[in-house]
């Protein structure tokens, strides 16, 4: 273990491929890679253990696949369209819905995931929100640890070499800013730096977002690969469509708070109420109820706990127990045993619940191939933007990860050239990150980040979450400034190994640079659309025209912001009677 003050000289490797993440998406592209070229040198670094971390093994409810003869991709096409306000890229779309059939057959038939079966032995596919056809494929409710078990086998099986509790902290680059040479590495275990040096690089490090005060993901989800693809100066679509879950688990004091029931819950017909009992969706959206689309059915429970009618809880409840304890059992085992770790029983009782903060549909813009507005830079999974517009889909997430891990590997496979190099790294920029990387060891005083973590994420609930304005995204952007100057004031202490804080305060850096963008973008749209909900300007208005925000890090190191007509290149709403 090292002793304050002390740094071991720093490790450098090189390799061909390097995969940031060992989630979905991660995964899936060192297989394809792997399984495209077998003599590729590739290398996977997780912040985590190998096979844990990360949002893919939390999937409960499951993907979304065309499968059944009566089904088609031009119908998951419209779907996910419709379910994204027409804010989607056509192109990443359309590859979404027709690789996810390809996709889901090779998961059982390569790579020996089983999902559950119909009595004749097909795929069972069961209905979620937003579907016109019940498509989404399933292992009970717990479908990512199958895709991940299975997946991380598959990955063993070609001693494809693992790098776990390893943490990339920025992106490198060659001297002339625009090839991308690898990453700066934390070794957590040791508190050292690495430097890895590859000829293409792949960001899959799942996106957000544990920036807001209830959240769905695992604590460790902190924007990293947001953080680092904004400091790199990618540009990045969309950052102001934060997706929020209806019904994250309240669990006063613990970092659980926020913990998903799943939507199929309320698919097969579990209600909400408020605190006078009412099912307030009768106001919101009389025809679908409950089996509306996540950002309406977030907006209202917001609302209503906003206007007073919330429970003691500080949220709404949720109520299962009419189906009938059995079938609630026996159907959503993972949520049953979920809910009693805290005290509360599912298949009998009200559930407290609230909005969560769950899913980037903001983050790189990327091309079907992956590609990145960097050379020799990748993206794929939840680091991406662009595939579903203003608003995702239940079981399009997973899908999106499996899909688009997919086509990476494919592609890191076919655009590396043996002969093509590395381009030197800039030393400049290593030595410079290092230094910014350990300053809070250097200084004599100063707070730990807990605080303006803290503060960062109330000030993204409150004025940058389920629902905004002009003034509170103004004021949002005037004080995530003040956050950030106290997190440039923080101060650690101790042993570098396993230094909790000093990931804390990596985090939040991570976290305010992916905000920023978040609420800059949120301030460009003045109108309602798919999660991106202005009070101010309450209804979406085609008439303001379909356009989509894209940022990057400008050159004197603020954002700039571009609006881009979206190319309606297959579909366009009056199409489908929108
Ligand atoms: C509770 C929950 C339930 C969900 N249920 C569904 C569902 O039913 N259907 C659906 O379609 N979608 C669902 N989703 C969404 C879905 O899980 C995600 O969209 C998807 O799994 C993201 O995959 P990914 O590979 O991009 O990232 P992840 O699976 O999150 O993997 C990220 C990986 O990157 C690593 N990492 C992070 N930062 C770093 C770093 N700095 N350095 C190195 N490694 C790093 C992590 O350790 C992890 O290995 C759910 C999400 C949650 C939170």
């Amino acid at each position: 273990m090292l002793c304050e003050g002390e740094f071991e000289p720093m490790e450098k490797i090189r390799v061909d491929i390097l995969i940031i993440g060992m989630g979905a998406a991660g995964q899936f592209a060192a297989l394809n890679a792997y399984d495209s070229n077998p003599d590729l040198n590739i290398l996977i670094v997780t912040k985590d253990l190998r096979g844990k971390g990360g949002c893919s093994r939390m999937v409960q409810g499951g993907f979304n696949a065309v499968l059944n003869p009566e089904d088609s991709h031009e119908k998951h096409l419209i779907d996910t369209l419709k379910g994204g306000h027409f804010l989607n890229d056509q192109d990443l779309a359309k590859t979404l819905v027709e690789q996810a059939t390809p996709t889901i057959k090779e998961m059982e038939t390569k790579y020996g995931c089983f999902f559950d079966r119909n009595p004749d032995g097909t795929i069972h596919q069961k209905p979620f929100a937003g579907q016109s056809f019940d498509r989404t494929v399933h292992k009970g409710d717990l479908t990512g640890i199958e895709i991940i078990s299975r997946t991380t086998e598959q990955v063993y099986k070609r001693d494809i070499p693992i790098l776990e509790e390893y943490r990339a902290l920025d992106l490198l680059k060659d001297a002339s800013g625009k090839e991308v040479t690898g990453a700066l590495l934390l070794d957590v275990r040791r508190g050292s730096f690495m430097v890895v040096e590859a000829a293409l690089t792949l960001v899959a490090s799942g996106g957000g977002t544990t920036n807001y005060r209830f959240f769905a993901p695992g604590p460790p989800k902190t924007l990293d690969g947001l953080g680092m693809l904004y400091r790199a100066g990618v540009w990045m679509r969309d950052m102001e469509m934060v997706q929020f879950h209806p019904t994250g688990l309240i669990i006063p004091g613990s970092v659980v708070a926020g913990a998903l029931l799943e939507e199929g819950l309320r698919g097969v017909g579990a209600y909400m109420i408020n605190r006078d009992g009412e099912r307030y969706m009768a106001r919101y959206d009389p025809e679908r109820m409950e089996r509306t689309t996540r950002d309406i059915m977030s907006q209202s429970s917001y609302l209503e706990i906003r206007e007073g009618r919330g429970c003691d809880h500080g949220g709404i409840n949720i109520i299962a127990s009419h189906l009938g304890a059995e079938f609630v059992e026996k159907n959503f085992p993972g949520m049953c045993e979920r809910c009693a770790t805290f005290g509360h029983d599912l298949a009998r009782e009200p559930v407290p619940v609230s909005p969560s903060a769950h899913y980037m549909m903001g983050g790189a813009a990327f091309d079907t191939e992956c590609r990145t507005s960097l050379e020799r830079l990748f993206v794929a999974g939840e680091d991406s933007g662009g595939t579903h517009g203003a608003n995702r889909l239940g079981g399009n997430g997973i899908c999106d990860s499996c899909v688009f891990g997919r086509q990476a590997g494919k592609a890191l496979a076919k655009y590396f050239r043996k002969d093509g190099g590395i381009p030197e790294s800039d030393s400049g920029q290593i030595d410079h990150l290092i230094s910014r990387y350990t300053r809070p060891f250097d200084r004599s005083s100063g707070a730990l980040p807990f605080e303006p973590r803290d503060r960062l994420r109330e000030l993204n609930w409150t004025k940058v979450g389920v629902v905004r304005t002009g003034t509170g995204l103004q004021e949002a952007s005037e004080q995530i400034e003040s956050i950030h100057s106290e997190a440039e004031r923080v101060k650690l202490q101790g042993s570098r190994a396993y230094n909790m804080a000093w990931g804390d305060w990596i985090s939040l850096l991570n976290m305010l640079d992916s905000s920023r963008m978040t609420i800059h973008s949120a301030l460009l749209r003045k109108e309602t659309r798919g999660a991106h909900f202005r009070e101010d300007y309450p209804k979406r208005d085609d008439n303001y025209g379909l356009f989509n925000i894209f940022g990057k890090k400008g050159d004197d190191g603020k954002p700039v912001f571009e609006k881009r007509p979206v190319v309606l290149k297959y579909m366009k709403p009056s199409d489908v009677g929108e």
